[in-house]
C-alpha cells in the first residue's frame, strides 16, 4: 500500500502536540489512520499512538522503508520550535485548546490552593485605593463609592486575564521579573491600579510542550518584549530566565512539571 502526506490543521501529535501531516493510502475508503510528527520524528497511529520505527502496520515493506527514510531525512527547520505552546488535551472532547486552568482544576492538580488573592499596591494603608485621598471614618479602601466603582470597573474583568496568570502577576506585583518594567496601569490621578497594562504576559519556565506545569513556581510575570526576546532567544532574556528557572528547578521541580 502506498500512504501520501496530507496536512490536516486540525491533527496534532498526541505525544508532544505538534501539528502533524496524516498519512492516507491510495486505497479509496481507508481513513488518516497514520501521521507522522515531524518533532518527535516519528509514524503514529491515532488511537495506538507513536509506533515502532520497524513496526508502521499496515504499510509495505517498500512503503516501510521509504518512510523510514523520509523520517530519517526532515531537515531541522521543519522541527518544531514554539516552545511555549499552551496545548492541552481536553478529554472530554478529545481536541487541543489553549488556556489556563481554573482554580478549581489547580486545586485538584496540586492538592493545594493558589494564593495572591487581593492585591493592594498601598504603601499607605490609609489613603484611597483609587484616588490617594485621606480616608475618613471607619473607610479601609476607598473614600468614596465613585471610587470604590471607578477601582472596580478598572480591575473587575481584568482586561482579559484569566484568574491564574492574574494571581501570578499579583504575586509578582506586575513587574517583569526580568527588567523590572511597570506592567500596572497607572489611572489618570497618577495612581497604579493591579490592571495590565497590556504589556503584560506569563511565561512557563518549563514550557508546557516539555511537560511543564501551571503551577505559581513554574510561572514568571515577564513584559511582552522580553518574552517575545526569550523565546526568539535573545541572549539577555535567555540568560535572565534560564537562571531563575535553574533556581526555581532545584526547589521545585516536582511540581514544575504535570504528572
Ligand atoms: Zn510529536
Ligand atoms: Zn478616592
Ligand atoms: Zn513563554
Amino acid at each position: 500500500m502506498v500512504y501520501q502526506r496530507f496536512k490536516l490543521p486540525q491533527a496534532y501529535c498526541p505525544k508532544c502536540s505538534r501539528k502533524v501531516e496524516l498519512l492516507f493510502s491510495e486505497e479509496k475508503d481507508e481513513a488518516g489512520r497514520f501521521y507522522i510528527c515531524f518533532k518527535c520524528q516519528t509514524i503514529g497511529q491515532f488511537g495506538v499512538g507513536e509506533l515502532p520505527k520497524d513496526d508502521y502496520a499496515g504499510f509495505s515493506v517498500k512503503r516501510k522503508e521509504e518512510i523510514k527514510q523520509l523520517v530519517e531525512e526532515i531537515s531541522d527547520k521543519y522541527i518544531y520550535k514554539a516552545k511555549g505552546s499552551q496545548l492541552r488535551l481536553e478529554e472530554k472532547s478529545n481536541t487541543y485548546t489553549r488556556r489556563w486552568l481554573s482554580l478549581y482544576e489547580y486545586e485538584k492538580a496540586f492538592g493545594e490552593t493558589l494564593g495572591f488573592e487581593t492585591i493592594d499596591f498601598r504603601e499607605d494603608k490609609t489613603r484611597c485605593k483609587w484616588c490617594a485621598q485621606a480616608l475618613e471614618g471607619r473607610r479601609t479602601s476607598f473614600c468614596s463609592d465613585r471610587c470604590s466603582r471607578n477601582y472596580g470597573k478598572a480591575t473587575f474583568f481584568k482586561r482579559g486575564i484569566s484568574t491564574l496568570p492574574y494571581r501570578i502577576a499579583s504575586r509578582d506585583r506586575f513587574y517583569c521579573r526580568v527588567t523590572g518594567e511597570d506592567l500596572a496601569v497607572t489611572n489618570r490621578l497618577g495612581v497604579r491600579i493591579p490592571a495590565s497594562n497590556q504589556q503584560m504576559e506569563i511565561h512557563h519556565l518549563v514550557f508546557v510542550a516539555d511537560g511543564g506545569s501551571d503551577h505559581e513556581t513554574n510561572l514568571l510575570t515577564v513584559s511582552k518584549q522580553v518574552h517575545k526576546d526569550y523565546h526568539s532567544g535573545v541572549d539577555y532574556a535567555v540568560q535572565a530566565i534560564e537562571q531563575i528557572k535553574q533556581v526555581q528547578l532545584q526547589m521545585y521541580r516536582e511540581k514544575m512539571y504535570v504528572k
